[in-house]
């Protein structure tokens, strides 16, 4: 294997224990090579059992252009004023100490005949198995009028750090009086009650610092995840604030105009102060360049994440097309588990469990207003489908919901752990 010293990085310690290791691979010592491309939910939680699990029988490379990564997750919380930025950074620090070398680098490509990774700094890796969890891209042309060009303008925010604390900054900076307006994307997409949860913490942030601002959101469905319980936790807590424009009401005849400032639903232009636009998504590039994709998403077995194109290739969290499983950092994580037990037990002879998946997706509507929605999973031929579920109830009383805000509180702290483990 060549690589490229410049772009191999780590903090510390673990770091400098680690940056022999490509050698020792590129030395052919015999352990099987599993490659990773992307350090997220999915890609870190993946390195960082292999490692642990085939006790280092497995070689675990892990390829991730950021050296820390912010979540998505709680993002939201951010814009309310509940989290500050810093606190949705993680290191990779406690995963080169577990074993994984962590290279930071973009993969621009996939060889699958002779099973290398082209990297951006130069240089290929070589893998046994391949595991990408990329995450989201956005479909071109989803939205008249934006493209990446315009995020600065009108930012998604979908992907974590410097576009949500843009975000957060423009509605800090909006007008009094002002016009937020956000357009929500089509199903499937990253975290179904996302948006909506993100409108609760906006609308949390104006009604403190500048009530008698508006928001207008312009979605393309009919119906949204958790939709009576935000609807009635905005009528309670932000009554007359919000305005949802659903399918039915033509949200999903939109155009933007970012130099304008403007958008057009369903024929009606209206001048706003901050437009979050958040496009169709379909899976980041590199599934895409690997030929893994139906066009959009990866097709997957449910068994074990393989790619139904490559049995080489295993294609995790939001990227694949799984079956039931919300796109969440939950399912990437639980995913990742099933996918490292089952290539643990194929390269280094150990015990593959029968494969389950587990998913929560909390959202804050207000102060300790805290809803969750979630569900067990199994895999069948068809794909990853659900043996049980649960959701809050309308109506709920106020102990619960504080109860459920601080069970999401602690998922947060164990869930990244779990996923970036301690440096
Ligand atoms: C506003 C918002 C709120 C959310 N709230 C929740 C929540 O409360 N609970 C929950 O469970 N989920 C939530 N999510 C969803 C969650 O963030 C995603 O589902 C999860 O991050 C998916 O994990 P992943 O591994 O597929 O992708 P990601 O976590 O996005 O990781 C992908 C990684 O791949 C890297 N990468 C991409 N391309 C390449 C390449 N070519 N080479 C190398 N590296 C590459 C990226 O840099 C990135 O680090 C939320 C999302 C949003 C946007």
């Amino acid at each position: 294997m060549k690589l490229n010293r410049r772009i191999f990085l780590g903090t510390g310690a673990a770091a400098a224990a680690s940056l022999s290791a490509p050698m020792t691979f590129a030395a052919g010592h015999g352990k099987p090579h599993v490659v990773v491309v992307g350090g997220g939910a999915g890609g870190a939680t993946a390195a960082r059992y292999i490692a642990k699990d085939s006790k280092g029988e497995v070689a675990v490379t892990l390829i991730e252009p950021t050296r820390q990564y912010y979540t998505c997750f709680f993002s939201n919380l951010y814009l309310g004023g509940f989290k500050e930025m810093d606190e949705l950074g993680h290191s990779y620090g406690g995963l080169a100490a577990g074993g994984v070398n962590v290279v930071h680098d973009w993969a621009t490509g996939v060889d699958r005949d002779a099973k290398t990774v082209a990297l951006a700094g130069g240089g290929s890796v070589s893998y046994d198995k391949l595991i990408l969890s990329p995450g989201i891209d956005f479909v071109d042309g989803a939205v008249e009028g934006w493209d990446l060009s315009a995020q600065n303008a009108m930012p998604h925010a979908y992907k974590g750090g410097s576009q949500t604390e843009l975000l957060k900054a423009q509605l800090m900076a909006m007008p009094e009086g002002g016009t937020f307006a956000m357009v929500a994307p089509p199903n499937p997409y990253r975290c179904p009650p996302g948006p909506y949860e993100r409108v609760s913490m906006v609308a949390h942030f104006l009604k403190a610092n500048n009530p008698t601002a508006k928001i207008i959101v312009a979605d393309p469905k009919p119906k949204f995840s958790k939709m009576a319980l935000f609807q009635e936790g905005w009528a309670n807590n932000y009554d007359g604030m919000i305005d949802w424009i659903g399918e039915d009401f033509g949200g999903g005849n939109v155009s933007v105009d970012p130099a304008e400032m403007t958008v057009s639903i369903d024929g009606e232009v209206t001048k706003v102060d901050v437009c979050n636009v958040i496009p169709a998504m379909k899976a980041g590039r590199i599934a895409e360049l690997a030929g893994v994709t139906d066009g959009n998403w990866a097709p997957v077995s449910a068994y074990d994440l393989s790619s139904k194109m490559d049995e080489n290739i295993h294609v995790l969290g939001d990227a694949a097309a799984q079956g039931a499983m919300p796109k969440s950092g939950f399912s990437a994580n639980s995913q990742a588990k099933v996918c490292a037990n089952a290539i643990v037990a194929a390269l280094a002879g150990g015990r593959a469990f029968p494969p389950r998946f587990a998913n929560t997706c909390w959202s804050l509507i207000d102060t300790n207003d805290g809803i969750k929605v979630g569900a067990t999973y199994e895999a069948s031929d068809e794909g990853i489908v659900s043996t049980s579920s649960f959701v809050s109830d309308v109506g709920e009383d106020a102990a619960t919901r504080e109860t459920t805000y601080r069970e999401s509180l602690g998922w947060y702290d164990a869930i990244t752990e779990d996923m970036f483990g301690t440096a």
